[in-house]
């Protein structure tokens, strides 16, 4: 599937430059003149990143940027800045944009930090697959359902959600703030405790004895560590 790309921008020709060189990189663009624009096409067509100039008529980048995020929308956004915005690139940065690139900049440089923002943004789910194995346990991420000798237990959506995002980790230190950002957002933390509940629950359904984990270590004072097929 071809990724899609939003630039808002108000240079015509700097769009018009981009469209076709990310065209040839095999990705779909679409591009608005100003900030309202670009505002509406980031929340109604879904983009896979947003390439997102600074000075926009109507409504400016940062303003663009801090609605987004505020609205919950985490894709990737690439900050295009003047030179001597300094001020405005580190603004960016804390109201939730991934990254910048200084005007003029080459299409090459944009192209690496593209892909690096897509990579990042698309590795779970790439790596993730519908069903995953290891041993004798089977997990079933598109009918939410865990199947161990011959059992067959439901999974919780939130369940699946840590899941996917130890499988596409296996072997690495999750922590429990990976979970709360990956999984409830940066808004709405709940407590580390709720954390540690659902894993108790999982431990359950995944483990052969919970009590003496082999599946879903407890990594002393960091989080978890998901040793299924590792
Ligand atoms: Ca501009």
């Amino acid at each position: 599937m071809r990724e899609k790309i939003l630039i808002i921008e108000d240079e015509k020709e700097l769009i018009s430059g981009l469209k076709l060189n990310l065209d040839f990189e095999g990705y779909t663009v679409i591009s608005a003149l100003d900030g309202e624009e670009g505002l509406k096409r980031a929340l109604n067509e879904a983009p896979d990143l947003i390439l997102l100039d600074i000075m926009l008529p109507k409504k400016d980048g940062l303003d663009v940027c801090r609605e987004l995020r505020q609205r919950n929308v985490t894709t990737p956004i690439i900050m295009l800045t003047a030179k001597g915005d300094e001020v405005d690139k580190v603004v960016g940065l804390e109201i939730g944009a991934d990254d910048y690139v200084t005007k003029p900049f080459g299409i090459k440089e944009l192209l690496a930090r593209i892909k690096a923002q897509l990579r990042r943004d698309n590795r779970e789910e790439r790596r993730a697959p519908s069903v995953f194995r290891f041993d004798d346990v089977e997990i079933d991420f598109i009918h939410f359902k865990i199947r161990r000798k011959g059992r067959e237990l439901d999974l919780t959506s939130m369940e699946v959600a840590i899941l996917k995002h130890f499988v596409a980790h296996r072997g690495e230190v999750v922590t429990r703030e990976d979970l709360l950002d990956r999984i409830w957002g940066h808004e709405k933390y709940p407590s580390t405790r709720t954390i540690d509940n659902h894993i108790l629950k999982l431990r359950k359904k995944i483990e052969e004895d919970p009590d003496a984990s082999k599946v879903i270590f407890s990594v002393y004072g960091e989080g978890y560590r998901f040793m299924g097929g590792v």
